[in-house]
């Protein structure tokens, strides 16, 4: 039997593994690279197998850059089943229509942009070209015995919001811990990976030959971090044959919980004191809903002032109500909480706008008041009017929670910039801005250690753990790490590298 490492393997997006035995032929995740030009290249390329030829496709959470190209599979043939965990589900139905939009709009940006600086378009496109042929020269193809070749254009959306509307009915969805046959000899286990709600740790038992004994193969997908609220924490497991595990933070330790919610409470009675506005840019999913749980409960513990809560971002409304009607997946905390009559997943009369205009009447709203809104790193999303309302106002507060991508307008500002762009206008930066680093939805490096640990201490030790979801230097980190105190053989897989499972 063989793996297929065909994304997340030289950087954190991207996500995409195929297994293959003589009898079937198994996706698992289908992510979109994000970022970078070099990263995003690759969602261009024509799959490395025909999608039409996979039993199925498997989903360990709804993350764009582990589920963001299964739309484009469908287009391409692929006729299902994709299966997730119930939460998996919705929240990928989510996810995808939203990427559909955004891919159309953004080639629409992109045409008015290059009209507009038909100069900088043609250096551009010089630049793609080189890093098309770095992409492809780089690349032994193995799967289909053909090199890989670029099939959309860079003018073309990657796929619509027609293609995500239909890949939709392929979702079956599924629960934890009930193994599943998804392809002949091929048995699935999703277990909580405490990521994101509904996140899996996928589990495979693959036989050749029916009586044969299976290797087991184990996909980490994002581990999430111990101790977070709202989910449990990720799920130990004894023994595998192969691992895949995601090394996002080697080399990296979060600060502890505490000292972040000292931080989230300080910034809170710093808004208060100055009567102004604290402004957290969140993601949609997963952040927004641990902030306001942890707000929650500093109101309810009485360690900050009760100001009024806006939340002003849709996706995230609609990420929460998910959240809601999944109550079987919270953690010990948040089911207790809500067995004594409280409603963690809420902030006391939170205000929770659906209109723009609404969102626009934030800005003349009485002082002091808390905005979380999206996007995370200012990229887009009604965050940035906020932030143009408030940038040079000396009174707010502007408090990152989260990861800013380099080069973003978030990781200027969170740099201690003077002033900034927004909107193509030059603004000075008055506002206070503070960093929170120690929410994040993945286990930093010893959470990735202590978890493979169960591997190294069972009976079935593994032959191999592969290093994937990372970037280079947190990948050899890690990598160290493992080697030396788990004694773990470690591999680092490149992109559309294919390696036999003995
Ligand atoms: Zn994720």
């Amino acid at each position: 039997m063989r793996l297929s490492f065909l994304g997340a393997v030289g950087g954190v997006t991207g996500s995409q593994f195929l297994l293959e035995t003589s009898r079937a032929r198994v996706l698992v995740d289908c992510g979109m690279f994000q970022g970078s030009p070099s990263e995003l290249v690759h969602n261009r390329v024509a799959f490395a197998f025909e999608p039409a030829s996979l039993d199925a496709a498997l989903l360990t959470h709804a993350h764009l850059d582990h589920c963001g190209l299964l739309p484009l599979l469908a287009r391409e043939g692929f006729r299902g089943p994709i299966h997730a965990t119930g939460g998996t589900v919705e929240l990928a139905g989510l996810v995808l229509l939203d990427s559909g939009k955004l891919q159309e709009e953004f080639v629409l940006d992109q045409e008015r942009w290059r009209a507009r600086h038909p100069e900088r378009a043609v250096t551009e496109a010089r630049e793609r070209e080189r890093l098309e042929g770095e992409l492809l020269g780089d690349v032994e193809e193995t799967i289909r015995g053909q090199p890989p070749e670029i099939v959309i254009g860079h003018d073309e959306p990657l796929y619509t919001a027609d293609d995500a509307s239909a890949t939709l009915p392929l979702f079956r969805g599924l629960d934890y811990d009930r193994p599943l046959e998804v392809a002949p000899g091929v048995s699935a286990r999703f277990l909580d990976a405490g990521h994101i709600l509904g996140s899996a740790i996928i589990r495979l038992e693959v036989r050749e030959r029916d009586g044969d004994e299976p290797v087991v193969l184990v996909v980490s997908g994002d581990l999430g971090r111990s101790g977070t609220p709202i989910l449990r924490d990720p799920t130990a497991v004894a023994g595998a044959d192969w691992v895949v595990c995601e090394s996002t933070y080697g080399g990296r330790v979060h600060e502890p919980r505490d000292e972040s919610l000292r931080l989230l409470a300080e910034a809170v009675r710093l808004t208060a004191g100055s009567a102004g506005a604290l402004l957290i840019p969140a993601f949609a999913i997963g952040r927004t809903q641990e902030v306001v749980w942890e707000l929650d409960r500093l109101v309810a513990d009485g360690r900050i002032p009760r100001l009024p809560l806006y939340l002003d971002s849709p996706m995230a409304t609609r990420a929460t109500d998910i959240y809601r009607r999944h109550p079987g997946d919270y953690d010990d905390e948040t089911a207790r909480l809500l067995a004594e009559g409280e409603s963690p997943l809420d902030y006391p009369g939170e205000i929770v706008t659906t209109s723009a205009a609404a969102s626009r009447r934030i800005g003349e709203a009485e002082r002091p008041c808390m905005i979380v809104a999206s996007n995370g790193m200012l990229t887009g999303g009604r965050v940035v009017h906020h932030l143009r309302d408030l940038v040079d106002d000396p009174r707010a507060v502007l408090l990152f929670v989260g990861y800013q991508g380099q080069g973003t307008l978030g990781a200027h500002l969170q740099a201690g910039a003077e002033a900034v762009r927004i909107d193509g206008a030059e603004r000075r930066v008055r506002c206070r801005v503070r960093s929170i680093g120690g929410f994040s939805a993945h286990a930093d490096e010893p959470g990735i250690l202590a978890w493979l640990d169960g591997f190294a201490r069972s009976a079935r030790r593994p032959r191999g753990v592969f290093l994937v979801h990372g970037d280079p230097a947190a990948r050899a980190a890690l990598a160290a790490r493992i080697t030396d105190e788990l004694a773990l053989p470690v591999r680092l897989p490149r992109w559309r590298e294919a390696v036999e499972l003995a």
